[in-house]
């Protein structure tokens, strides 16, 4: 008797053997890489404990896990045991990025129009982070007089240049050309804004500053003098959106308030990703996607229930590209976008302490007030760690013509996070802290 007791203890603890523990990320046991850590995410099923090359993992409550090995260049062998004997060998090749320094080519300079509307204009001749000075119209005149990789410089002043992705211009080989002229300039006060109209003979390279207290739009005509750069300064309101416009030549640069009436605030809520773009996967599964969707669905609730006007780009789980996310928001007259998504960890070691929680992205100046309130709410309400406000240069948050923010409400894989957003109360929890911070802003 005793004999048959231990013998099925045994079959047991065998079958647990088989699938104790089950893996999310990484799907594959041989990954080419160029990231420098090797990223181990899932759920153990038992009581069992992981070791991951001989260091011990971390289980929640609901045995999610997740863990990061830093990798080497070449082959990195990782051997993942559990508590049962079950092991598994993963081979990560790693080949490290390489970072080749283009010079920079300098030519005589030459006039060159810009081919589409909504060209970065860009401080550095690279296309990622906070390098953009301003966004171009089709047909704007440039002069160019040097390149680096997929970048003309742009000569914008004597001591000013920009940088501008060579597909997005056209080159003119004929010389002859009339030196663009200064036509008219014009500024008007409204009840909630301010406007600066200038008008040239061609389109012209512009900037923007959101400087303490001011928005300077300036304007670059350096075929007609080094030094002719025109500059419009808008006084700026505590809350405000700015808006560029080019019609028959004319620059429109408009300063205006966000309305103090909550009932006449458009609300734009964003559920990151949907469709076939599932957005980061958590440590038992979950896909980020029906997550976020969730949270836009309570927060367009508790809005509305506010008096406060709210617009969806998703209602359900679909494809909707970034381009498109802009427009809803845009054709809605939104004052405020928000986006909501749940954090990946990008190359970076996980850490199950700091790799956690809210945070809260701004791009323009404009909404780093709203940014810093949210993110003061959701982690009271939804109590997540505090991951901070960040800047990032992320599609749907750049425009200027709407506060706009993206939450991060927690981290997909953090196991701790898991049981959080596992919770059928967060999406509920996490609107509630997203929709008092909007108040909170707009009633500041
Ligand atoms: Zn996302």
């Amino acid at each position: 008797m005793k004999r048959g007791l231990i013998l099925l203890i045994l079959l047991l603890a065998g079958m647990l053997n088989v699938n104790a523990y089950e893996l999310i990320i990484p799907t594959d046991k041989k990954v080419a890489t160029t990231s420098d850590y090797a990223l181990f995410v899932g759920r153990s099923k038992g009581y069992e404990t992981i070791t991951i090359n001989k260091e011990g993992v971390f289980r929640a409550s609901n045995g999610a896990f997740a863990h990061s090995v830093k990798l080497h260049d070449g082959e990195n062998r990782i051997i993942i045991r559990s508590t049962y004997g079950s092991i598994q060998v993963f081979k990560f090749f790693k080949t490290p990025l390489k970072n080749i320094e283009i010079p920079v080519e300098n030519f005589e300079p030459q006039l060159a129009f810009v081919v589409c509307d909504n060209a970065p204009l860009r401080s550095t001749p690279v296309d990622a982070g906070l390098n953009r000075m301003s966004h171009l119209f089709q047909g704007t005149r440039l002069i160019i007089n040097g390149s680096k990789g997929d970048f003309y410089r742009v000569i914008l002043s004597k001591d000013k240049v920009g940088w501008i992705e060579k597909k997005q211009v056209r080159i003119e080989e004929s010389s002859c050309s009339e030196v663009p002229q200064f036509l008219s300039m014009e500024s008007k006060r409204f009840k909630n804004a301010m406007t600066q109209s200038i008008s040239f003979t061609d389109k012209l390279p512009y900037t923007i500053e959101d400087c303490d207290k001011e928005i300077i739009f300036r304007v670059y005509n350096p075929e007609y003098s080094e030094e002719s750069v025109y500059n419009l300064n808008i006084p700026k309101p505590e809350k405000y959106v700015h808006i560029v416009t080019l019609n028959d030549g004319t620059y429109n640069f408009k300063v205006k308030k966000v309305t103090e009436n909550i009932k006449d605030v458009v609300v734009a809520v964003d559920a990151g990703h949907g469709g076939s773009e599932k957005g980061a996967i958590g440590c038992l599964g979950d896909e980020e996607k029906d997550i976020n969707l969730s949270i836009a669905a309570e927060l367009g609730k508790i809005l509305e229930s506010k008096g406060i006007k709210v617009v969806q780009t998703r209602e359900y789980d679909a494809n909707l590209s970034l381009d498109d996310r802009v427009r809803i928001a845009r054709e809605n007259g939104a004052d405020i976008f928000v986006s909501i998504h749940l954090n990946s960890i990008g190359n970076a070691p996980f850490d199950l302490h700091k790799t956690r929680g809210t945070s809260v992205y701004y791009y323009n100046n404009n909404s780093e007030k709203l940014a810093q309130s949210v993110l003061k709410h959701v982690t009271r309400s939804a109590n997540t760690h505090d991951d901070g406000v960040k800047t990032a240069s992320f599609a749907v948050i750049r425009p200027a013509d709407y506060v706009g923010i993206l939450v991060e409400t927690a981290y997909m894989i953090n196991p701790l996070d898991s049981v959080l957003y596992r919770d059928n109360k967060f999406p509920h929890k996490a609107a509630k802290g997203i929709a008092d911070g909007i108040i909170e802003f707009l009633k500041k």
